[in-house]
């Protein structure tokens, strides 16, 4: 491999770029897990976890992918055979209905069409069919990553309370915390699932549950197996400050600092600025003439954006291009999206600048794959940005 000059652009939507700051803070000696610097550690973490999620509850955190998460928030809180209603948004939905089919699970999925979230009248009236009570639990994802469409957790909430039905509501926030407003309190949601490699701005390998309360009444009587997932001894040892298992110390580091620096910009700003680049992103898009894949504006993602290429035009190639070329990586099209659609990620520690950089390599790289479009887009971008910068309490409303 010849050197390449230059820092290389990583703009899939996750795992995203780590800061420095964050990088030499996870570059320092392991600690001792038992001792006091550890628990200040620990009490830390995960009361700046808890901020990011908008819960007075506990967070439990695994050294673990977003997967293990997944796993952990079925496993502590159903039973074998237990219905679970789950919405087909997209790649990552799909592949949490899978974890919950190999956990002995019945699962229902609402399908879906891969360009939609959510719909809480659908969730709302299978509920209302549901008199005995049957399903025990309602998963959703908050930020489809396969799709860049975000649902309305809210308006399952209400679906949930206008069927007045008793079902969990568990929700996967991965590829959207402390990157857009989620809100595990206000929005009544039982288990919150986590991940670090997106919003977080660390590299993989940490996942957590935010557990409500009626989530932990439902881990008192759940009956799948769980040892290493198990909440309880967690809990018990979180108390304390401490783990029931050696846990991921320098991720941990790394993790203090990125809560740091998200105390420091302020929750509402970080939102801001992901609002503003998938905004900005989205008028590119527009002006090149290519289609976002979400359908909805009120759906519109706003840590990541997915655009179909032309039909006949394979998007994979375009992004082997992007990469050979100006050492970018995009995300690719997942599952039945595979070929047709590319992911610029907009999330995590990223600015103006680094959306320019990203959206110009864009660009470019669709000239010279081929691609149908017209130019500009970046200059279209551009002129959101410097609008937004010259009057930054009222950025203009979405074209
Ligand atoms: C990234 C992601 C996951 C998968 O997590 P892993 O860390 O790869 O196990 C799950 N759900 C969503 C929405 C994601 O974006």
């Amino acid at each position: 491999m010849p050197h390449a000059s230059g820092r290389h652009f990583l703009q899939i939507p996750g795992p995203t770029n780590v800061p420095d700051r964050v990088l030499r803070a996870m570059v320092a000696p392991t600690i001792d897990h038992r001792g006091p610097a550890f628990r200040d550690l620990t009490r830390e973490v995960l009361a700046g976890m808890a901020t990011v999620v908008q819960t007075r509850h506990p967070v439990v955190l695994f050294p673990a992918s977003g997967t293990g998460a997944w796993e952990a928030a079925l496993a502590n809180t159903l039973s074998p055979g237990d219905r679970v209603l789950m919405a087909e948004t997209g790649h990552f939905a799909t592949l949490w209905k899978g974890i919950a089919t190999r956990l002995g699970l019945d699962p229902l999925f609402l399908p879906g069409d891969w360009r939609r979230g959510v719909d809480g009248a659908q969730v709302e009236a299978r509920l209302a069919e549901d008199g005995v009570h049957a399903i025990k639990a309602v998963c959703v994802v908050h930020n489809e990553t396969s799709t860049g469409v975000t649902s309305d957790i809210a308006a399952v909430r209400r679906a949930l309370d206008a069927a007045r039905h008793p079902a969990l509501l568990l929700v996967d926030t991965i590829s959207s915390l402390a990157s857009i407003d989620y809100r595990h309190d206000e929005w009544g949601v039982d288990v919150t699932v986590g991940a670090s490699q997106k919003g977080l701005m660390l590299p993989p390998g940490l996942s957590f549950n935010a557990v409500g309360d009626k989530a932990l009444a439902a881990h008192a009587a759940a009956r799948l197996p769980r040892s290493y997932w198990d909440w309880g001894p967690i809990l018990a040892a979180n108390e304390k400050g401490f783990f029931p298992y050696t846990p991921a110390t320098n991720l941990l580091f790394g993790l203090r600092e990125a809560l740091r620096m998200l105390q420091a910009e302020g929750l509402d700003n970080v939102f801001a600025r992901h609002d503003r680049h998938a905004e900005a992103t989205r008028r590119a898009v527009r002006t090149w003439g290519l289609e976002l894949l979400c359908v909805n504006p009120s759906e519109y993602s706003s840590s990541l954006t997915a655009v179909l290429t032309p039909e006949g035009h394979d998007a994979g190639r375009l992004l082997d291009v992007i990469l050979d070329r100006f050492d970018m990586a995009l995300g690719v099209g997942l599952g039945i999206l595979a070929g047709k659609v590319f992911r610029i990620g907009h999330l995590g520690d990223f600015n103006d600048l680094s959306l320019l950089g990203t959206l110009a390599g864009v660009e470019m790289g669709l000239a010279l794959a081929g691609i149908p479009h017209q130019s500009g887009g970046v200059g279209a971008a551009l002129a959101h940005l410097t609008e937004c910068a010259r009057s930054p309490t009222a950025e203009p409303a979405p074209a």
